[in-house]
């Protein structure tokens, strides 16, 4: 297995079209991100797989030189679904669903992994079936079987594919699988054996494992413990500051989360505080009580935003809609997080 070359934990942002929203590529080294999720299936629509082949891949498209990962693209497609049947269906094939002219398609884990190729990842995750939180037992069962099914075509599509493009030892990605089973501990086991059982360099923490009461915690414990410590652990999804402090408590290392960015761009901007656990402190900038604040919106954080520009600053560029309010907000809330890794990366953690 070649390893990362990053240091771990290590948050990645969401890069779903090949770009952080409102950053380019220096912007991300600035605030400390060493590496973003891409999107399969927006990829290969644009600006397409035969272009991204051509030119060596994503990296090259982005000027990045980071950690690349991709979804697998059936996230994008099961909430098609989810939604609505009348959109597509899964079957042990693979997820047919309609495109914009109305046709049927189908997308398999074959399709999956070789679209992954063409985008040039590091870390390629296979095709896994999820469900939605509220699923019942045998939809739940169903799920596991297929995940374990497509993760099998997912391995050997992945041997040839490094066949056909003659890739040498030292250039081969990582190829992950994913855990599902919802709640339901004895599921969890069983996906997490039989996948351990056909061979990958890391496992993903699926599915919805979240109450009402936020991250099942113990669950989040329960599915670490699954996995050989010589893998990777990737909790997809996750999660507030708070969560991700407690997963890498538990072992996991690898984390996606589209809320700070996704709060920069709506005005809600964090305060990093490492005391008991992370609470959540948010100001929202956009509140007039922030529009003669001479203050940076944390004073602790060293990043381009906060050393810079005042909280007054902010609010009225939020105020007057300028794309530069986006661009500051989402390097502070990416710089919060990367703070935290970088945090929980300290030996005496
Ligand atoms: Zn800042």
């Amino acid at each position: 297995m070649t390893p990362l070359k990053t240091r771990l934990p290590i948050y990645l942002p969401d890069a779903t079209r090949g770009v952080v929203k409102s950053l380019d590529t220096n912007d991300l080294l600035n605030c400390g991100v060493e590496g973003v999720v891409v999107n399969t299936l927006h990829l290969a629509e644009t600006p397409g797989l035969d272009y991204l082949r051509k030119i060596g891949g994503v990296k090259k498209l982005m000027g990045f030189e980071g950690l690349v990962v991709s979804d697998s693209g059936g996230w994008q497609l099961f909430s098609l679904i989810h939604r609505s049947n009348s959109q597509g269906s899964i079957t042990n094939d693979g997820v047919f669903f309609k495109n914009g002219t109305n046709r049927k398609n189908i997308f398999t884990p074959e399709d999956s992994i070789s679209s992954q190729f063409d985008i040039g990842s590091d870390i390629l995750i296979c095709l896994d079936d999820f469900t939605p939180p509220n699923s019942n037992s045998l939809r739940e069962r169903e799920s596991v079987e297929r995940t374990i099914l497509w993760a099998q075509r997912c391995k050997a599509e992945f041997e040839r594919q490094v066949d056909k493009r003659s890739l040498s030892d030292t250039s081969l990605p990582l190829l992950f699988s994913v855990i599902q089973g919802g709640f339901d501990r004895k599921l969890r086991a069983q996906c997490a054996s039989e996948l351990i059982a056909i061979g990958f360099d890391g496992y993903g923490y699926g599915g919805y494992a979240v109450t009402e009461n936020g991250l099942d915690l113990e669950l989040s414990k329960f599915v670490a413990d699954l996995i050989p410590n010589d893998k990777y652990k990737f909790a997809l999804g996750s999660g507030t500051l708070s969560d991700i402090a407690n997963l890498a408590g538990y072992g996991w290392q690898i984390f996606d989360c589209t809320l700070p960015t996704r709060d920069a761009r709506h005005g809600r901007l964090y305060i990093y505080n490492s005391a008991l656990n992370f609470p959540a402190e948010y100001v929202y900038i956009e509140r007039s009580k922030f529009s003669e604040d001479q203050s940076p919106i944390d004073d602790t954080c060293d990043c381009h935003t906060c050393k810079n520009f005042t909280k007054s600053y902010l609010h009225h560029l939020f105020k007057i809609k300028d794309f530069t309010a986006y661009r500051l907000a989402t390097i502070h809330n990416l710089r919060c997080y990367t703070r935290l890794t970088e945090f929980l990366r300290k030996p005496s953690i």
